[in-house]
């Protein structure tokens, strides 16, 4: 039976429905304010709300409460969970919960990635309430969403900066409002919607694949007989275990506060997506990393297993997460909204000529922003999308872009029209301005950019770090350029056309994935980072640096350690892969090769001794024989490589030897093997194929 979302949505959110009923009316005020205008809470005033929550939350049946934060470069949220328990007198305890517990938590920093930031022996971390993200009950817990920071008050996650991205980008934006005479904005919000994609597999088969549980993605494994080149799965009918897991999760997230609203298959088999209703970017993060979780954790009760890796199989798509972007402000003027005539809306105009800059300016950045070791696979591999950072603006857009570049304004748009579909039973429908572009990686939908590169696994907050900061610089330039001439509208109108000249080489509007692209984009001077290691030392080039440092986001050393981080995760995933594709090398896949062979030999002699011809037994043996040998000897080699690299001296250089040679040398193993698989008896093969895993769930 369903259940009315109404009803439920929110049910474990400490919101502002159950804070106006739980608080004095006079408090409650105050931490509206706070949360809508910043600024700092007494501990009197959280002490009360503390007491509050405790209440709430026991009666949800909480026993602990945790700060929820999100140490740098790892995927999902950190939490330390402390039960409510005070100290006993007499044999009794009480529930406590203090204003100072609801501010502040100090988890041991010290074995989180640091990059070099701090030393072990430093190990204190702070983490502090984000009033902005509401507090849920969860599994028994009361959540706090917090930031966190080390002793020294360094960022040592991804919240903070998103935080001052946003805080700088609403600020510079309303700087550019009231150059259009706009005194009402107090503030701009950046909104984010997250298309989130993932794979079901069955946990059985799961539990028999070594490289799925270390590393999340197959190491081995042949295409099966069918893949998704009959484009049957994606939108099509939901499997009925499928759509159970489906609905339990729903549940889950609407009781969280979490508008789940679209779910379908994706192009590959065994392939899905969740998408909620888009909201505040720091909210949006800590829903999609509890989108995440509660896929994961959900799976597991089904029997089944949630992959979030980018490319879990092979030879069929891999998943990403669809970035939906837009800035608007507080009294909703969506700032990427063209209007019925967007060659006359000024702001607009400006706007995406800045965003034009911003995007080509930091294009490596927003790319780096998008991977991890997994990305790689996606990105610079011929599948969605490129590594090459570029715009796509539609027809319409596109055209008024080309006017004002060629004559310095533009004076007409394309109307994009009704469809009518020409059967009179159905309704002629208004055309979106702009067709999709699935092969963009920032693509323009109407009112809002698509940046469709961004890792399945990683946080959003990288992303929208970049895409806050970058539109923060470009408006700030805007306004320094602006701010004080004379004839404001003809300034404007010569800033916009500089900018959408200045920067036009990043808008292509053809197909992403054809061979001429990279060919055209490097003819425009346009960076194309196969890997994302190419892409790491951007975080210390001077374009960033000055852009974080000019509005306190991130300062040269943490730059500098997340730097260092990023090659240290890269190696360290590598490495795993690596030693786990030995592994299986040796210990299941040669052995059962090497029995095939022993049984294939025997098989011969009982053919022969029986007087018949035994060609078809030997040519299967000497090819198996073969392949096996092909398998152990790069197998010896991979590890002899992976060693190598391991003790690099630089986490830059050791990222670097994974990339180029233990990734060679993991291609090397996987070549005999997946031939194996294709030829032996599937009986005798030690773990489920692609077809067992991505087609029988
Ligand atoms: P698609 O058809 O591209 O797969 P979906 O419906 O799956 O689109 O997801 C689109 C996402 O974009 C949703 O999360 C939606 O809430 C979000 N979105 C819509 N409008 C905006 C906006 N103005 N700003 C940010 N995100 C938006
Ligand atoms: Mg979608």
């Amino acid at each position: 039976m369903g259940v009315n979302i109404e009803k439920v949505f929110g049910e474990n959110v400490f919101d502002d429905a159950v804070m106006k009923v739980r608080l004095p009316k006079s408090d409650f005020e105050k931490v509206k304010k706070l949360m809508y205008e910043g600024g700092e809470i007494t501990e009197e005033l959280a002490d009360v709300v503390a007491q509050a929550m405790k209440e709430w939350a026991l009666e949800k049946g909480a026993t602990h409460y945790t700060h929820v934060f999100q140490p740098y470069v790892i995927s999902g949220g950190a939490e330390k969970h402390d039960s409510f328990a005070s100290a006993p007198t007499d044999g009794k305890i009480e529930n406590t919960f203090t204003g100072k517990d609801l501010l502040m938590g100090e988890p041991d920093a010290s074995s989180f990635p640091s990059g070099g930031l701090r030393e072990t022996c430093r190990a204190r971390g702070y983490t502090a309430w984000d009033i902005t993200s509401p507090v849920y009950v969860r599994e028994n817990t009361l959540c706090i969403p917090t930031a966190f920071c080390s002793y020294t008050g360094e960022s040592l996650d991804t919240k903070t900066p998103l935080l001052k991205a946003m805080h700088a980008v609403s600020k510079q934006g309303v700087r550019l409002m009231r150059l259009f005479g706009d005194e009402k904005t107090r503030r701009i919000f950046s909104y984010v919607g997250p298309e989130q994609e993932y794979f079901l597999i069955d946990r059985e088969k799961y539990l028999k694949r070594p490289d799925l549980i270390y590393t999340g993605r197959t190491l081995f494994g042949a295409m099966p007989p069918k893949g998704q080149e009959m484009s049957d799965s994606y939108f099509g009918s939901i499997k009925p275990r499928v759509k159970a897991f489906m609905d339990d999760v729903n549940v889950q997230l609407w009781k969280l506060g979490i508008t789940a609203k679209t779910q379908h298959n994706e192009v590959a088999p065994g392939q899905h997506e969740i998408a909620p209703v888009f909201s505040v970017s720091n909210v949006a993060l800590d829903h999609n990393l509890l989108v995440m979780d509660t896929l994961k954790k959900t799976a597991s009760k089904h029997g089944l297993v949630c992959l979030l890796h980018e490319k879990p199989f092979d030879g069929i798509n891999g998943s990403g997460k669809h970035n939906n972007w837009s800035l608007t402000t507080d009294d909703g003027i969506n700032l990427f909204k063209p209007g019925k005539n967007p060659e006359n809306n000024k702001l607009f105009l400006l706007v995406l000529a800045c965003t034009m800059a911003a995007v080509d300016k930091h294009a490596v950045l927003l790319r780096l922003a998008a991977s991890n070791t997994g990305n790689d696979h996606r990105l610079g591999a011929n599948e969605a999308p490129p590594a090459i950072i570029s715009m796509y603006l539609g027809d319409q857009i596109g055209d008024v872009v080309e006017q004002i570049i060629k004559n310095g304004k533009a004076t007409s748009s394309l109307s994009s029209g009704v469809l009518n579909f020409g059967i009179k039973k159905l309704p002629v429908l208004e055309k979106d301005p702009t067709d999709r572009n699935r092969t963009s990686p920032f693509a323009f939908t109407g009112n809002r950019f698509e940046f469709r590169m961004v890792a399945s696994s990683n946080t959003i907050g990288e992303a929208n770090i970049v895409l806050n900061s970058m539109m923060a610089e470009a408006f700030a330039e805007a306004c320094d350029a602006l701010e004080g001439a004379e004839d404001f509208d003809k300034a404007v109108e010569e800033y916009t056309a500089k900018l959408m000249r200045e920067h036009q080489r990043i808008v292509f509007n053809g197909n992403g994935y054809s061979e001429e692209w990279p060919i055209e984009a490097e003819k425009r001077g346009l960076p194309n980072c196969k890997s994302i290691v190419d892409a790491i030392p951007i975080l210390l080039d001077e374009s960033t640096v000055k852009m974080y440092e000019k509005f306190n986001i991130l300062s040269k050393a943490e730059l500098e350690a997340r730097k260092e981080i990023f090659f240290e995760q890269y190696a360290g995933v590598r490495n795993i892969e690596a030693l786990t594709m030995v592994d299986m090398a040796k210990k299941m896949l040669i052995p059962v090769a090497v029995k095939y062979t022993g049984d294939l030999a025997d098989t011969i002699i009982a053919v022969k001794e029986a007087g018949a011809d035994a060609t078809v037994q030997t040519e299967l043996l000497t090819e198996v024989s073969e392949k096996l040998a092909e398998m152990k000897e790069a197998t010896a080699t991979l590890e002899e490589v992976t060693a190598k690299a391991a003790s690099a001296g630089s986490n830059e250089e050791s990222a670097k030897a994974y990339k180029d040679e233990v990734m060679a040398a993991m291609a090397n193993v996987r070549k005999p093997a997946d031939e194996l698989e294709v030829i032996m008896p599937k009986k005798l093969w030690p773990m489920p194929t692609y077809g067992d895993l991505v087609f029988e769930v």
